[in-house]
C-alpha cells in the first residue's frame, strides 16, 4: 500500500517556545516536507524576510484574500490576522510531503476539521511560564506590551493541550528535537480514510 499521499504536522504553542528554532534543526531529518508559509498582518521583526517567514501584507490585502477563499484558515491573534492558504498545501499534499504548519490553537481546530484524517498535532512549550517570560524577555525583538499580550494568550493556549496528539516540553533543546523527528517520521505514514477503504475492498477481494 502506498504511503507516499502525503500528511500534515501542525506545531503549536506560545511564541517564545522555540518552534521556529526546532523546525529548522529537524527539517533535513524528516524526508521531503513543505513547511507551510502563513500570511500576516504583524510587523516584520528584525531579521525576518518576507517570503520566507510570512507574507506579509497590508490588513486590506488580507481582507481581500479572505473574499477571494485562498485561506485554509485565518485567526486574528494578538490582534493581527495570521491565515494559510489552501492552495500551496493542496499541491505539497498532492507531491506526497509532509505539510508542517505553525498555527495556533484555532488554525489547528480548522486543519483537524478539513485534514483530520492525514493531521498529527504537536503542542510545544517551556517547562514552565516563568521559563516562557524569561525567553521572551530576553528574545529582545518585542515590547513590554507584545510580551505581555503574548503570555496572556500562552496561558489560554495551554488549557487546550489535551486538543492535541502530543506534548513536546523544550527543555533540553537536542532532546526535543529528536522527539520531534520520530513524531514527525510517524506523522508521514497517517493514511487518508479513502485509501484506507480502498484497502480493505482489495485487500477482502484479492
Ligand atoms: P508570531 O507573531 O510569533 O510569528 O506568531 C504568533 C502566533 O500566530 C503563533 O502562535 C503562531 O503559531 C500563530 N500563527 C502563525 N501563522 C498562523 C496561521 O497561518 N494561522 C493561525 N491560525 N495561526 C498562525
Amino acid at each position: 500500500m502506498s504511503h507516499n499521499s502525503g500528511a500534515i504536522l501542525v506545531l503549536s504553542g506560545p511564541s517564545g517556545a522555540g518552534k521556529s528554532s526546532l523546525i529548522s534543526k529537524i527539517v533535513d531529518h524528516i524526508g521531503p516536507t513543505y513547511f507551510s508559509i502563513s500570511t500576516t498582518t504583524r510587523a516584520m521583526r528584525v531579521g525576518e524576510v518576507n517570503g520566507v517567514h510570512y507574507h506579509f501584507v497590508s490588513v486590506e490585502e488580507f481582507k481581500r484574500e479572505i473574499e477571494e477563499e485562498m485561506f485554509l484558515e485565518y485567526a486574528v491573534v494578538h490582534g493581527n490576522y495570521y491565515g494559510t492558504s489552501l492552495g500551496p498545501v493542496k499541491k505539497a499534499l498532492k507531491e506526497g510531503k509532509l505539510v508542517i504548519f505553525d498555527i495556533d490553537v484555532q488554525g489547528h481546530d480548522a486543519v483537524q476539521n478539513r485534514f483530520g484524517d492525514i493531521t498529527t498535532s504537536v503542542f510545544i512549550t517551556t517547562p514552565t511560564l516563568g521559563e516562557l517570560k524569561h525567553r521572551l524577555h530576553n528574545r529582545l525583538t518585542d515590547s513590554q506590551d507584545v510580551i505581555n499580550n503574548r503570555i496572556e494568550m500562552a496561558k489560554r493556549e495551554v488549557q487546550r493541550i489535551s486538543e492535541y496528539d502530543f506534548l513536546v516540553v523544550n527543555d533540553n533543546f537536542d532532546e526535543a528535537a529528536e522527539i520531534l523527528i520520530s513524531i514527525a517520521k510517524a506523522a508521514r505514514m497517517k493514511i487518508p480514510t479513502l485509501q484506507i477503504n480502498e484497502f480493505i475492498q482489495t485487500w477482502e477481494t484479492s
